[in-house]
């Protein structure tokens, strides 16, 4: 499987971090040891100091497909769920600035944190709120309306150059109020109020 990550998608966020908002969506991969599953805690990696959150909405592809078009995108992502897509925010300035990838920075082990699943009908997937807290604080807020690039747009973009295939994931983008975290710290995600994860940082 592969973890499709989506940047740039919230208006607020890039400009929170002075980018400009993309003309088409902002691709980066993360390897399947990323992932950190079952609520197991972060350690807190050692080439950083600077460890962001980034509260993103997951969606799990359930079929097969490439240059899926617009009509049929709907059908191709029938899971999802709530994920961090960790990102070292220091190290990712540097790279930026070499104008290097930014694996380094994003796909670290243990950088994309995520939930279990939910069916997708269980949701409005035009308007899905979902919030990240830390240490009982509401951080981040979002709301699937605001996407600059919808769900069914990513599945056709992303189709044009990597086939889709089941069990594949898409981090779809982050919204306002990214920041760092601490050792201690516990991060909390909430998809339409409903706590989806917990994420201690050892
Ligand atoms: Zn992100």
């Amino acid at each position: 499987m592969k973890i499709i990550c989506i940047g740039r998608n919230y208006r607020e966020h890039a400009s929170e971090l002075n980018n400009p908002v993309p003309e088409s969506p902002l691709i980066f991969m993360k390897p399947p040891s990323a992932l950190l599953i079952n609520n197991r805690p972060f350690y807190y990696p050692d080439f950083t100091r600077d460890l962001h959150y980034e509260v993103e909405v997951v969606l799990k592809i359930t079929k097969n497909g490439r240059h899926v078009q617009p009509e049929f995108a709907g059908s191709y992502y029938g899971e999802i769920g709530l994920g961090i897509d960790f990102t070292a925010r220091d190290l990712q300035s540097q790279l930026k600035a070499k104008g290097q990838p930014w694996e380094k920075a994003k796909a670290f082990d243990h950088s994309a944190v995520i939930s279990d699943f939910r069916s997708i009908d269980q949701y409005d997937r035009e308007s899905i709120k979902f919030q990240l807290s830390k240490n009982g604080e509401v951080v981040q807020d979002g709301n699937t309306a605001d996407l600059i690039f919808t769900f069914d747009y990513l599945i056709c973009y992303i189709s044009r150059y990597f086939k889709l295939q089941m069990g594949d994931l898409i981090y779809t983008g982050t919204p306002a109020g990214v920041g760092p975290v601490a050792i201690g710290d516990v991060l909390k995600g909430y998809l339409e109020g409903e706590e989806m994860f917990t994420c201690e940082i050892k």
